[in-house]
């Protein structure tokens, strides 16, 4: 006889019916394996007629079991649900419309703002002249005439003169 017993994978292949030869004449002359294999099918077999006593239930059970597992699959139907969502867009779509709509905002650039800045410029400047720019030709001319007819004017001195 083999003097090492049988390990814990050789006894649970034992359990479920193996019929290797080494295993049975092992189990056959080992008192000491052959107690540790009772003491396992003794206690599988108390775990299976638990378990059939367990699954033993009329059928109104398993009515009842099949009913709760598709109540949580299902989920709960929500009746305030769409006036609630509806309400909260409302006010989402309101909030939106008050402050101006959607997007970017129009953005200030600094060529924007140097343009704006050349005709404040271009506008001061023509408010500062006494003339419209439009009419400056026609006021250099008027400034011709004057300067002609002051020169063409006789001075005091050759006024004198003269006389
Ligand atoms: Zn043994």
């Amino acid at each position: 006889m083999n003097t090492a017993h049988l390990t814990e994978d050789q006894l649970a292949a034992a359990l479920t019916g193996s019929q290797d030869d080494v295993l049975c004449l092992h189990l056959a002359e080992c008192d000491l394996c052959r107690a540790e294999h009772e003491r396992l099918a003794a206690a599988v077999a108390a775990m299976r007629a638990t378990a059939d006593s367990a699954a033993r239930q009329p059928d109104w059970f398993w009515a009842g079991q099949r009913a709760q597992a598709s109540a949580r699959l299902q989920p709960p139907r929500r009746w305030f649900a769409v006036p609630a969502l509806a309400a909260c867009a409302l006010v989402l779509l309101s909030l939106v419309l008050l402050s101006g709509g959607i997007g970017p905002q129009p953005e200030v650039t600094k060529a924007a703002v140097d343009t704006d800045d050349l005709v404040l410029r271009q506008i001061e400047s023509s408010l500062s002249q006494s003339a419209p720019q439009a009419l400056a030709p026609a006021a250099l001319l008027s400034e011709d005439f004057a300067r002609a007819a002051e020169q063409s004017k006789p001075s005091s001195k050759e006024k004198g003169n003269v006389l």
